[in-house]
């Protein structure tokens, strides 16, 4: 507890960022902080939504995904794969295009990083709408793998996820509205 509390004291919250209306949730802080760093990623372990030998890889989200991601990947002796923004990978890749609020967002992941088969561990810092967490498991799913589970750092209370999210299982370090 008094760790979680140590954690949750390092999240900076920045009303009106990066636009009116908006509480922009950072953990870097936490990155920044040799404890918290620490605790975050023992956190993260201890939290896992599936058992160790129930995934093969952990994928993580350009770009604060693959800041826990990779340290997250390491420690459990596992591969790391990049899902990034598109336009940014070398061919050959695939691609997946989804709506945000205003307009669309596309993230790739390269041919080469999947195997087909792998079952996958999905990280990111936060999930709010969960729009970006479904596009990762189509794009996974593009690919031949399967979404083992989901791990964030903070989940927004209060906002639907699509209810294909629901089937999955996932952990989250920190829940705030
Ligand atoms: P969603 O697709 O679930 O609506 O939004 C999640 C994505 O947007 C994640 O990749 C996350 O990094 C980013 N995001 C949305 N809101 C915030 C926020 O308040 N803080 C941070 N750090 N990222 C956010």
């Amino acid at each position: 507890q008094e760790d979680a509390d140590y954690l949750v004291s390092l999240i900076r919250t920045t009303p009106g960022f990066p636009k009116e209306g908006i509480n922009f949730r950072d953990f870097m802080p936490v990155l920044a902080d040799p404890r918290g760093l620490s605790i975050l990623i023992d956190a993260l372990v201890k939290a896992l939504p599936v058992s160790i030998d129930e995934f093969d890889a952990v994928a993580g989200m350009e770009s604060r995904g693959f800041l826990i991601g990779v340290p997250l990947a390491l420690r459990l002796g596992k591969g790391f794969i990049a899902v990034r923004k598109a336009g940014k990978l070398p061919p050959p890749t695939k691609k997946v295009e989804y709506a945000l609020e205003y307009g669309t967002a596309a993230i790739e992941v390269e041919d080469d990083a999947i195997k087909p088969g792998a079952r996958v561990l999905i990280v990111d810092d936060l999930i709010a709408t969960g729009g970006t967490a479904s596009a990762a498991r189509t794009l996974i799913e593009e690919h031949g793998a399967t979404v083992a589970g989901y791990s964030f750092v903070m989940e927004l209370t209060g906002i639907p996820t699509p209810s294909e999210l629901s089937a999955y299982k996932r952990s989250s370090l920190v829940t705030m509205p």
